[in-house]
């Protein structure tokens, strides 16, 4: 039985402009993806994408999932559409609606970063572990090296369920597109869903390498400053492509195979 089956949730392809619908088509793979790749945590976290065409006078509105959906049950169709003030524009029939963390963490990006047009939050093991070290996520290896000295680190104060807490978010996140969030996990964000979800999966493999290092009770080998900051300009354009791009068709690829649901 596909997950469609099991909840039937009504396709909403016809009622959404083009722009929503990809940006719907490529949330909701990212949320396959995330599970698939082990970096999900049930339905505890959450994924977000600005909706392209929503009204700029508004703030504009965000796609997320309804809380209590599995993210390897999401739809195009299922995701919610919310405004930066909360209020929920669309809801497929299920007795599911908005967490209120997702809800103030991913408003206070779109907020804050008119460029931001997706966010990405994990609660990975090796993710939360780096978030309660005092070092944070160190330049260790080459995948490392991407994040060195862009990271954002925002203190714990609790779960984030008070939207007074979207300023100081936004303090600490600044103009960076990656932030630990400290006894608590990864964010990331970017201009486009591909974008946000291929950093993650650097910072998270970034973390776990860390972890493993760090456990071998050894000295560890750090590379020095200018060979970390030339790494480190390397990742960007025009020194690399936008990374996401070329990655993206072949997970959809990948998805298709094991289960297109995604697409309803
Ligand atoms: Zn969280």
């Amino acid at each position: 039985m596909t997950s469609q089956a099991a909840l039937r949730i009504a396709p909403i392809r016809a009622s959404v402009s083009d722009a929503e619908w990809q940006a719907r088509l490529d949330l909701a793979a990212c949320y396959r993806l995330c599970d698939q790749y082990g970096m999900s945590d049930m339905v505890y976290t959450h994924i977000t994408a600005r909706v392209p065409d929503s009204p700029p006078g508004e703030g504009g509105h965000f796609l997320i999932n309804p809380n209590g959906m599995l993210f390897s049950e999401i739809t195009a169709s299922s995701l919610l559409k919310v405004s930066l003030e909360g209020e929920v524009l669309y809801r497929p029939d299920l007795p599911y609606g908005l967490h209120p963390a997702g809800f103030t963490i991913h408003s206070a990006i779109y907020r804050a970063r008119p460029d931001a047009m997706a966010a990405m939050h994990t609660h990975t093991i090796a993710g939360m572990a780096v978030s309660a070290l005092k070092c944070g996520l160190l330049p260790l290896t080459q995948t490392a090296t991407r994040f060195y000295g862009r990271i954002a680190y925002h203190d714990f104060r609790g779960p984030e369920r008070d939207p007074g807490e979207r300023d100081l978010l936004a303090r600490s996140i600044g103009a960076r597109n990656y932030c630990i969030l400290r006894n608590h996990g990864l964010l990331t964000l970017g201009e486009s869903v591909p974008e946000t979800f291929i950093a993650m999966w650097g910072m998270e493999r970034a973390c776990q390498a860390q972890l493993q290092a760090m456990a071998c009770n050894t000295e560890l080998n750090l590379p020095p400053d200018e060979v970390v900051a030339k790494s480190c300009a390397m990742y960007d354009p025009p020194n690399s492509r936008r990374y996401g791009l070329l990655e993206w068709p072949g997970l959809m690829r990948k998805l298709d195979l094991a289960d297109p649901s995604w697409r309803d």
